[in-house]
């Protein structure tokens, strides 16, 4: 039995003919979330059967799900060989209403996926990496995350969200099912989900970035930097070895990004350890005439951790003196935080309460 969620439209058509019988099975499942293949219809009989008997389209099954006051949910999905990953639904806004009640805004969406089951890169202070790796997810199983939480969430159709790699696992290790589970978001027929609107964060693989970046698929980048010089970065994430800052930002410099478009730095603060304002003044030279903007993020400790949660004001200090240097800079709220919303933290729990 195949995932019928791996295929792009293109190959699905190559296999099942006429070629648009493809185009009607997308729209069942993308656009009409329909849970059978006997709920499709307009799909012969024969096919409906040679469907049933060669392919399946509900990869996750949910394990677990929970709820944190700012409205953020985590979910906690198994895959068919029994191995379990996380994906988030955090609404960046509320839906808005004028004076009189009438709605004028829609609530924004962001949903977080993983891109593998574990992740092989080490970083010291990330609680998917003490599991080591397991698999790479396949293109149907990066789908499904999305499909399924709009679905579960009853986000209609029409209501774009935005898509985020920062789940469990590095995309780029990943790449070629990353790219496609990329397109297949892309397709109209499907839940067409403008490149625009997804982010691809990676720990720094140089060569994988400039590799992304020549597919042209116009996706935005977002790299965990986290540390402004190579012994502390190589400290916290062993890939720095391989790749030094310098070269993640000959990287970048290179990628293909939309003009009105900026990359994504993110920097995980940890008390006394990258939150100093000469860290700071570091990172505003090595990002000079890169268009960036700052992510920064409180440290989210789990047992064992060596790091500590950074002091509010350390953090504000960092974020003004980077402001007053003209660099975008933002503190990400800390979504989810009750529900211990970095990854791999709920997988860890449930583990714990042996459910
Ligand atoms: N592997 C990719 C994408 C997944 S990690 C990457 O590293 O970019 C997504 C984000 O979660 C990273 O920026 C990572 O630094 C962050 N993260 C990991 N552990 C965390 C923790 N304990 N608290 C807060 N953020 C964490
Ligand atoms: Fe992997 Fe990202 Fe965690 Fe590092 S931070 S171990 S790259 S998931």
């Amino acid at each position: 039995m195949k995932n019928l969620l791996d295929f792009t439209k293109e190959e699905l058509s190559d296999i099942i003919k006429p070629a648009f019988r493809a185009k009607q099975i997308y729209e069942w499942i993308y656009k009409k979330n329909v849970d059978s293949f006997d709920d499709m219809r307009n799909l012969p009989r024969d096919l409906r059967d040679y469907l049933k008997e060669n392919f399946y389209f509900n990869p996750l099954k949910k394990v677990k799900e929970e709820v944190s006051q700012d409205g953020s949910k985590k979910y906690l999905f198994m895959l068919k060989d029994g191995k379990t990953i996380e994906s988030v639904l955090l609404p960046m806004k509320g839906d808005e209403f004028d004076e009189n009640g009438k709605l004028i805004k829609h609530a924004r969406y962001t949903i977080c996926v993983s891109s593998q089951v574990g992740c092989k890169m080490g970083c010291s202070f990330c609680l998917t990496a003490k599991g080591g790796f397991v698999r790479n997810l396949t293109p149907g199983e990066i789908v499904e995350q999305v499909h399924f939480i709009k679905k579960e969430n009853k986000i209609p159709y029409e209501r774009r969200v935005n898509i985020v790699y920062m789940g469990m696992g590095e995309p780029l290790n990943n790449l070629n099912n990353l790219a496609k589970a990329i397109k297949i978001f892309t397709d109209n027929d499907g839940l067409a989900i403008s490149p625009r609107r997804q982010t691809v964060s990676t720990s720094g693989l140089s060569s994988q970035i400039v590799k992304l970046g020549n597919l042209n698929l116009g996706v935005l980048l977002a790299i965990s930097l986290h540390a402004v010089n190579d012994e502390l970065r190589q400290e916290l994430m062993p890939v720095n070895k391989a790749y030094n800052i310098a070269s993640i930002m000959e990287a970048v410099r290179k990628f293909p990004i939309d003009m009105r478009k900026r990359v994504m730095f993110e920097y995980l603060m940890m008390d006394g350890v990258n939150d100093s304002i000469k860290d700071a003044k570091t990172l505003v030279k090595l990002l000079d005439g890169i268009k960036a903007k700052v992510n920064l993020i409180y440290f989210n400790p789990h047992e064992g951790s060596i790091y500590k949660r950074p002091k509010p004001e350390n953090m504000e200090k960092f974020r003004d003196f980077l402001q007053s240097k003209s660099v975008t800079c933002t503190i990400r709220e800390s979504k989810g935080i009750d529900i211990s919303a970095a990854c791999g933290q709920l997988k860890e729990r449930s583990k714990n309460d042996n459910s």
